[in-house]
């Protein structure tokens, strides 16, 4: 796969970006990659300028949903490049949210190209700006139409990139969070531990009736108990309660493995610091917050990189959590991932892949 084919686009529609208000996946770079899956195997894969698809109203995927997708970023390097954050983390994980839905594997090596060259096609478009990055969406889905019930023979893996500023436009200030009574969103034995447009599907109506509320997120419990502590819609969970950093397990497969949740647990394990991946009743947070215990509670993801949580409500409980202030676990945690990343930092795990350009 050493040469991608390329055909760049005659009309950049890099002028029309304003730099200073990116949001989120608002807009969409000149160019993407596109690989095809039929006769059971992928083809080489191309660069193309970005643009809209024909397609059909038979197109199975809209029907019922055989989809998957990633996000990982990149960023300008402080001494001049581009850092790619653990490209390879996310590749494989794509490989294991098809696995749970029957999407063919794609090969490691080559998604992690296919980005470095999109990357670099695009380079114009990985903004400036510290807290601005590149965000790289990979989706793959059945491509064939029919309406029988079964999976897809053909698939599309699209690679699309979009400029953007953090996540929240709260920005490293504490959101609030209400926790999910009424609702659940993945169970034992199902998609949790994949990275699925279904699960999304699950989660917007409760997302959608929290903001209504005034809640910018909506935290998960287990589905089967409905008291134990899953994770945040598009962000992993963690709690620092009486100085150990604790966050839920991924054995029970109802949540997914962050990149960014990975990273965290390896630098406060590096740090010294106490750290449990264990089940968390929901019940034992506000305890712990009643004995004054409860000292930060943040959210992880690639998105927002560190989100602290300022407010939990569960049923008719509200509890603040650090005066509603970013404490010094999260604080960190966000200045030691974003060094990384923006190259002010050593890199000893050797996360970034660095392309110069
Ligand atoms: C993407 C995602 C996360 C965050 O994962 P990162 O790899 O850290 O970006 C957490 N939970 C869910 C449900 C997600 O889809």
């Amino acid at each position: 796969m050493a040469n991608i084919k390329i055909t760049r686009t005659q009309n950049s529609r890099i002028g029309s970006v304003d730099w200073n208000n990116l949001g989120f996946g608002v807009y969409f770079s000149d160019h993407m990659f596109v690989a095809e899956y039929k006769n059971n195997r992928w083809n080489e894969g191309e660069i193309l300028p970005y643009g809209p698809m024909l397609m059909e109203p038979g197109l199975c995927t809209l029907h019922y949903g055989q989809s998957i997708f990633e996000g990982l970023k990149a960023y300008r390097c402080v001494s001049g490049g581009i850092n790619i954050f653990r490209p390879d983390m996310n590749a494989k994980r794509l490989n294991h949210s098809g696995s749970r839905v029957c999407i063919p594997a794609y090969d490691i090596k080559n998604n992690i190209e296919a980005i470095i060259e999109l990357v670099k096609v695009d380079k114009d478009w990985v903004p400036q700006k510290k807290g601005q990055s590149l965000y790289i969406r990979p989706v793959v889905f059945g491509s064939s139409n029919f309406l029988g019930v079964h999976s897809s023979s053909d698939y599309l893996l699209i690679i699309m990139t979009s400029p953007v500023s953090s996540y929240y436009p709260e920005g490293l200030n504490p959101v609030k969070i209400m926790v999910a009574s009424e609702y659940v969103r993945t169970v034992r034995g199902g998609l949790g531990s994949s990275k699925t447009a279904a699960n999304y599907a699950a989660s917007l109506l409760a997302s959608a009736k929290a903001k209504e509320l005034g809640f910018s997120q909506v935290l998960w419990l287990d589905a089967v108990t409905r008291s134990f502590v899953d994770e945040v819609g598009a962000m992993n969970i963690m709690f620092v309660i009486d100085d150990e950093l604790v966050t839920p397990p991924l054995e029970q497969g109802t949540i997914l493995a962050g990149v960014t949740r990975d990273t965290a647990l390896v630098l406060a394990r590096e740090w010294g610091m106490k750290v449990s991946e264990r089940a968390l009743g929901i019940d034992e947070v506000f305890a712990a917050n009643e004995k004054g215990k409860l000292q930060e509670i943040f959210g992880t993801g690639t998105a927002a990189i560190i989100s602290p949580v300022g407010l939990l409500s569960y049923k008719d409980k509200t509890i603040i959590i650090n005066e509603q202030k970013i404490g010094p676990v999260a604080q960190k945690m966000y200045d030691t991932i974003t060094g990384i990343q923006y190259g002010e930092l050593e890199d000893k795990h050797g996360w970034n892949i660095h392309v110069e350009v």
